[in-house]
């Protein structure tokens, strides 16, 4: 049994909290609030194929030290996980990076969607999430732009009963815009190229697939309000339509393209000041579902190219709850809708188990996102230098303790 005395609980109460374990320890949590540990359902760990960004030894310890105890991983690896055959390949790998770090990090992997390959939605259903559905095209080339390939997947899903996690760009439109653009050089213009009405146009098509076939889905790092209206009408409609933001949509804008150029290039890309606004109503109403962080490494040297040759993505697991806590601190969101975004709505849309892994925080502390003492491969961060009110100081998963401090 682990007893944590004088801890608070979300509310502020204090008091003492037990977990299971198989060992008798006995924490003096004074000053420490006590929470669920949190579930990113949103990360490319970049294994098998780009270990050089990441792999599961560094991100599960990345994870760790985020407050995330279980994550999903997306099927954009090399070569891509788009059968049972991979799957069962990356499982094995994942398994031994998992026990090589030490950390209890519980995964679950996505299917991609794969027109040559649809046959495999059958085989996999019992061994994965969902199937990922990329509209518009992502790093790792699984695109699936076609209107006939589209209605297969949701329609499989359907007699599956497996939920689809779409990436909603047009990716016809992304192309036209890339030709429009070919010689601009300024990275802002990637939210020309990757456009709003694009956006919109394949969340409108993936909720429009969703009626027709009563396919139950998850809108991926939704970005803009238009889609959020989308998303309203679809939930008011009554469909089984769940939506994600990331934390960069968030707490970044285009201005970051100012200070950080083609680090801060990923797709779907930043939006204006007035979507984040959006995006935080929509947090507050219950349009939003839930926060993955997308964390998608690369490295400084594959980021420090120029426009056009820059790969898109950021890193995000260790960094979003900090950035959440800070909120927190401001008075933009409670630690209980912190919870159920990135723990109790997944648990219900993904049928997770309940785990009982808690965290273990320091509301009154104050920390430096500082890129060396992360612990993703890549090695920057596009919150560096900032100081974030809340420090997570212990993690306590599966009976074990972990001094994060
Ligand atoms: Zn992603």
């Amino acid at each position: 049994m682990i007893t944590l005395r004088n801890v608070c609980d979300l509310e502020g109460k204090k008091g003492t909290h037990t977990l299971f374990s198989k060992e008798h320890i006995d924490i003096d949590a004074t000053g420490l609030t006590v929470m669920p540990a949190l579930i990113d359902a949103h990360v490319h760990f970049r294994t098998p194929g780009m270990e050089h960004k990441e792999n599961w030894i560094s991100a599960a310890r990345a994870a760790l030290y985020g407050g995330i105890t279980t994550v999903f991983d997306m099927p954009n690896t090399i070569p891509p996980t788009i059968s049972i055959e991979r799957i069962v390949e990356k499982k094995a790998l994942i398994d031994k990076q998992i026990q090589e770090s030490g950390v209890p990090l519980r995964y679950y992997l996505y299917l991609g969607a794969d027109k040559a390959h649809l046959d495999e939605i059958k085989k996999a259903k019992d061994h994965v999430i969902g199937i990922k559905v990329f509209m518009g095209s992502s790093t790792g080339g699984l695109v699936m732009d076609d209107a006939v390939s589209l209605r297969k997947v949701f329609s499989l899903a359907a007699d599956y009963d497996l939920i689809v996690s779409v990436h909603a760009e047009d990716e016809k439109l992304i192309e036209k815009r890339k030709k429009q653009y070919a010689r601009e050089r300024n990275p802002r213009v990637h939210s020309l190229i990757r456009s709003r009405e694009g956006a919109c146009m394949a969340t409108k098509q993936a909720i429009d697939l969703a009626r027709t076939y009563k396919t139950r889905l998850f809108l991926l790092h939704i970005g803009t309000k238009e889609e959020l209206q989308l998303i309203l009408q679809a939930k008011e409609e009554g469909l089984s339509v769940y939506a994600e933001t990331t934390p960069h949509h968030l707490f970044l804008t285009e201005d970051a393209y100012d200070i950080w150029g083609t680090k801060v290039q990923m797709n779907p890309p930043l939006r204006q000041k007035e979507d984040c606004e959006a995006l935080w109503q929509a947090i507050g109403d219950g349009i939003i579902d839930s926060i993955g962080s997308d964390h998608a490494p690369h490295t400084q040297e594959e980021k420090d190219q120029p426009y056009g040759k820059a790969p898109s993505g950021i890193p995000g697991v260790e960094t979003t709850l900090p950035l959440l806590l800070h909120a927190h601190h401001e008075g933009r969101i409670s630690l209980q809708k912190v919870v159920c975004l990135m723990k109790e709505n997944l648990e219900k849309i993904f049928r997770l188990p309940p785990s009982d892994d808690v965290l273990l925080v320091d509301l009154n502390k104050k920390r430096q996102v500082e890129k060396h003492k992360l612990h993703t491969k890549c090695g920057w961060s596009p919150y560096e230098g900032q100081i974030l009110q809340g420090v997570l100081s212990y993690v306590i998963a599966q009976g074990k303790i972990y001094d994060i401090r």
